[in-house]
């Protein structure tokens, strides 16, 4: 199946931040690669804006080094100069007076008018106030802008309430990289273009969630910023928080940006209030690889999580009864991001000598290599009698859509083609953002007023033995961490 690919309208893109590393990483070389595979189109104009003072050719000289580095080396010349040629650079500070006429005098009318805030958010107001005042944006175009989305209700809130000031909801594209994976869309898919799993999809029939996203590095180089955070912060209140949601959802009445945040926002607010013996905070020690978190972060009183696991219940008449446990951690045995359905076990097995039918278990796996895979019971091969033997019924994405994988667009493609098409689907809402944080925010409050630390762990293990034992004592078990 060879997939289609559609051009978005011609646009001017200003990218904040341009020399930044999530430019360089992550936004340039994903709109090389659209501008390759014919999505882009050779008029848009990605504009480049910094504080550095450089010119236009040494903007497209650092660029093509950027996609050298993180696309391949192996670029057709001719395409990657045609994509460099598409790139202008206005050296901006957001918090001065320079550099605005310029910009301004690059947008070109008639365009979709898009501006990526890739810069601190302490920087989103005055970027927003400033294009405002100059005339760069107007009610038509779209701002994109990062996480972290403040680091509580209270900063949420007031981040919310500086953009609303010059844009409406409706121009404001919250990122979460994980939204613009290819898997996270297809559980959509597969749940609600298929009548075979909605029917199974609740409480009666789904024994529990587990949704784990590990890593193998420490903090590295970001242990300031790390340590103000945390994993809660980091990835418990944005990336699983959202995919808890598509898991967990009421199928909206329509595929449509609101309909979809509707049925997640709901979810949000359905989560009960988590109880103290149901959330393991962890901290990696040192090993022979490396140092230790206290190290890392250079502060040896640290009480803040590089681990968290916790078990959430979801108060409706769906989930009423199937607990979602959630894990994330630094350092842990593999670097691996996937969701596991457990369904129940049959209620009554009528294979007496073959063996007891074990639960059926659905894994969505988003990285490192995308894909589903269920398993399934059938009857072992052979003469030997009736016995029974569960295999797993793979469906690699990569496979099914007949390419190696390495066409598939990276989130950050997706996402940014979703802003120029102005479909805001795989978005963060503002209220969905506050309801998040209006429950993870209790959560945070209760650690940082007692004195209890963090479970240590070894790196390269699975976390701290209570996070096992937060399964165990409802009879369960995590699925063990391998990529
Ligand atoms: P970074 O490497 O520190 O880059 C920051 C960018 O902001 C630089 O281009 C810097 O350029 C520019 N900048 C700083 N002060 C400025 C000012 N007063 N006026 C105009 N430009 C200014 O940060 P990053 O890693 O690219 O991250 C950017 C944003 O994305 C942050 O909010 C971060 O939390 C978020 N984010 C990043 C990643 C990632 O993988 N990197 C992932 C998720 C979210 P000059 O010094 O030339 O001005």
């Amino acid at each position: 199946m060879v997939s289609r690919t559609i051009p978005v309208e011609d646009f001017d893109l200003v990218i904040f931040g341009a020399t930044g590393d999530l430019a360089r990483r992550k936004i340039v070389p994903g709109l090389y690669r659209r501008f390759v595979a014919g999505q882009m189109p050779a008029s848009a104009q990605i504009i480049g804006a910094a504080r550095t003072r450089q010119d236009e050719s040494a903007f497209r000289a650092d660029m093509r080094g950027a996609i050298a580095e993180f696309v391949g080396r192996d670029e057709d010349e001719a395409q990657l100069d045609a994509f460099l040629a598409t790139l202008r650079y206005v050296p901006i500070d957001a918090r001065g007076t320079d550099g605005w006429p310029e910009l301004s005098a690059h947008m070109r009318p008639g365009v979709v008018h898009a501006f990526y805030f890739s810069v601190a958010p302490s920087l989103f107001g005055d970027i927003a106030e400033r294009l405002a005042s100059h005339g760069i944006a107007d009610a038509d175009s779209r701002i994109v802008v990062e996480k972290p989305f403040g680091r509580d209700l209270v900063t949420a809130r007031a981040l919310n309430a500086t953009l609303a000031q010059h844009f409406a909801e409706n121009q404001i594209y919250r990122i979460d990289h994980y939204l613009g994976k290819e898997t996270v869309q297809n559980l959509m898919a597969v749940r609600f273009a298929n009548i075979l799993f909605e029917p199974l999809w609740n409480a009666q029939y789904v024994d529990h969630v587990q949704i784990t996203v590990a890593e193998t590095v420490g903090v590295g180089g970001r242990g300031e910023y790390y340590d103000h955070s945390g994993a809660i912060r980091d990835m418990v209140q944005n990336h699983m928080m959202q995919l808890l949601c598509l898991i967990a959802m009421e199928p909206p009445y329509h595929f449509d940006p609101d309909a979809v945040r509707d049925e997640k926002l709901k979810v949000i607010r359905a989560l009960e209030p988590l109880d103290a013996d149901d959330i393991v905070r962890g901290q990696y020690q040192d090993g022979p690889d490396g140092p230790g978190y206290l190290q890392d972060v250079e502060n040896p009183l640290s009480r803040t999580e590089s681990f968290v696991a916790l078990k959430a219940h979801i108060a409706n008449w769906r989930w009423t009864g199937t607990p979602f446990y959630l894990r994330t951690g630094k350092r842990l045995r593999a670097r691996t991001s996937e969701i596991v359905i457990t369904f129940r076990e049959p209620p009554h097995s009528i294979f007496d000598d073959g063996g007891t039918p074990k639960a059926n278990q659905m894994v969505i796996k988003l990285q490192p290599n995308e894909g589903m895979n269920m398993t399934v019971m059938i009857k072992e091969p052979g003469p030997g009698g009736m016995r029974l033997v569960q295999v797993p019924l793979d469906m690699s994405f990569a496979d099914a859509l007949g390419s190696n994988g390495t066409d598939m667009p990276d989130a950050y493609e997706r996402l940014i083609m979703d802003v120029i098409r102005g479909n805001q689907t795989l978005f963060m809402r503002g209220d969905e953002l506050e309801a998040a944080w209006a429950w993870t925010d209790p959560i945070i409050a209760a650690w940082d007023a007692g004195t209890r630390l963090p479970e240590p762990y070894d790196p390269g293990s699975s976390g701290p033995e209570e996070a096992l034992r937060l399964l165990h004592r409802d009879n369960r078990r995590w699925r063990e961490i391998r990529a």
